[in-house]
């Protein structure tokens, strides 16, 4: 466990939303991991799609030693790659496909040619119908279906290019008949978990029975975030989102599976929807896409970022930018840079409350609204919130009230899965087992990190009888001295 006395000089970060840094060959020493952390990162991303698991060990490894040694709970997802579909391989290495010409998917192992290739994946030639669309290599090369067998599909080439070995295969059409999990997924979960993983992130979900498979696998030992990038799942955008602890606009294979212009809409409504819900929504893909090269953005990139921070994003992600990208660093402070200056916007307020969070009918909710007018009504400086599970935390975070969440809990893994959360600054300590024991346990934690000063105002929420989980009933206002630190 983290000890409180750890926690002593780490401030919150500067802004409320998050931002979620990919690890990769360009930052996975602990020097750069460490690097990342300072300049921003407050969660980072393992993608299970590239490399082996014994690399992952020494990066999960290099996290947990920086988590200790800054004293501040630390945030690890574990991608799952999902089913992806690749086509076989070709006797060349490659073959063009021209414009207008058939050309065959079969179940023939043999290397392919200009005219055929082997599609390995059984479940396609149960699923797929005529016209349904095929798109090959991120949706370069675009077939329709004509014909179909058991083991033959004809297609039409509606866009040609050159195709080469074991390219992705996108079916955009049709929800496919195939486990959200794989023979490598099931491999790289365990692992995961074994390693103690804080997240879990499910690729290529269409389903909500994915998410219920993955919940029983997972048990408890880790959150579940989905990942929203095919149309099958916007379909039951609001089943699943239910059913996750998180949610995860995918914009790499989401603007595959749709045109790039309905990516924008599908971004809005994922990011309205999982606020709604109160479940932490993070932007991803493509954000500061130039930065892989270049030490800076492009406009269009900056202003993309800021897009989905005044939208209330609760993280927003790097990819390729900081796992394999010259400028890693650098991308993750443009992010930082961007994130300050859109929250010190005037405006940002009205924006990012622009989407409505009617409270359930729950007293948690009721609380964390009353928790919200407070704030504004007293400027309080802070919202205290005692939690086991994380749930109440959650709920403040649905509101974005535009201070810091200081959140207390007795749990390093709740303290650790809250920190892709919106605003929240999570600290693992000694649970209280007193009203009294809340009152100035709170008052010398915002005072420690900074939050608040002698003379401000604080808010806390409990639950009593302390310990208790989902017994959240105590709302509490109270105005420091400054003193309480004194003699301590
Ligand atoms: C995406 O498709 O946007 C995404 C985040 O997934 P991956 O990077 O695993 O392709």
């Amino acid at each position: 466990m983290i000890t409180p006395r750890q926690h002593r000089d780490v401030a919150p970060r500067a802004r409320k939303v998050r931002i979620l840094a990919t690890l990769g060959p360009a930052s996975s020493t602990p020097e750069m991991i460490e690097r990342l952390f300072k300049a921003g990162a407050d969660a980072f991303r393992i993608n299970m799609s590239h490399g082996a698991q014994a690399e992952k060990v020494e990066l999960i490894k290099s996290i947990r030693a920086l988590e200790k040694s800054l004293g501040r709970p630390t945030t690890i997802l574990a991608d799952l790659q999902g089913p992806k579909l690749r086509v076989g391989k070709f006797s060349d290495g490659a073959a063009r496909l021209e414009t207008g010409q058939k050309f065959i998917l079969d179940r023939d192992p043999s290397p392919g040619s200009g005219k055929r290739v082997c599609l390995p994946h059984k479940e396609i030639f149960e699923a797929l119908e005529v016209g349904a669309r095929l798109l090959l290599d991120d949706g370069k090369l675009v077939l329709r279906v004509e014909r179909m067998s058991e083991t033959k599909i004809t297609t039409h080439v509606e866009v040609g290019g050159m195709l080469s070995d074991n390219k992705g295969l996108n079916v955009p059409d049709v929800v496919v008949p195939m486990a959200a999990l794989t023979e490598k997924d099931l491999s790289d979960l365990s692992f995961a978990l074994e390693q103690g993983v804080d997240w879990i992130a499910l690729s290529f979900v269409q389903r909500p029975e994915d998410l219920a498979d993955a919940r029983r696998l997972i048990g408890g030992k880790a959150a579940l975030l989905a990942k929203i990038e095919k149309p099958a799942a916007l379909a039951r955008l609001e089943e699943i989102i239910e059913l996750a602890d998180a949610v995860m606009v995918a914009r790499g294979d989401l603007g595959v599976e749709l045109p790039p212009e309905a990516v924008p809409p599908a971004q809005k409504r994922i990011v309205e929807t999982a606020r709604r819900f109160g479940r932490p929504v993070v932007v991803a893909t493509q954000m500061l896409e130039s930065m892989i090269k270049a030490p800076t953005p492009t406009r269009a990139e900056v202003s993309d970022v800021a897009t989905a921070i005044y939208d209330g994003a609760d993280a927003v992600m790097l990819s390729a930018e900081s796992a394999a990208g010259d400028w890693p660093i650098e991308s993750v402070a443009m992010m930082d840079r961007i994130a300050i200056n859109v929250e010190s916007d005037p405006a940002y307020a009205a924006r990012v409350h622009f989407t409505e969070t009617r409270p359930d009918p729950t007293t948690a909710d009721a609380l964390s609204e009353a928790a919200f007018d407070i704030v504004r009504t007293v400027s309080a400086k802070c919202i205290i919130c005692f939690t086991e599970s994380g749930s109440t935390a959650r709920r403040i975070a649905r509101e974005r009230p535009l201070v810091p969440i200081l959140v207390l809990t007795p749990k390093l893994a709740t303290a650790r899965r809250l920190g892709l959360l919106w605003g929240v600054h999570a600290v693992s300590t000694r649970d209280v087992s007193s009203f009294e024991e809340m009152v100035a346990k709170s008052k010398r934690m915002a005072l420690r990190h900074g939050i608040a000063g002698g003379g401000d105002r604080v808010i806390m929420m409990a639950g009593v009888p302390f310990g208790t989980p989902g017994s959240t009933n105590v709302l509490h206002v109270v105005r420091l001295t400054g003193q309480e630190l004194k003699g301590r």
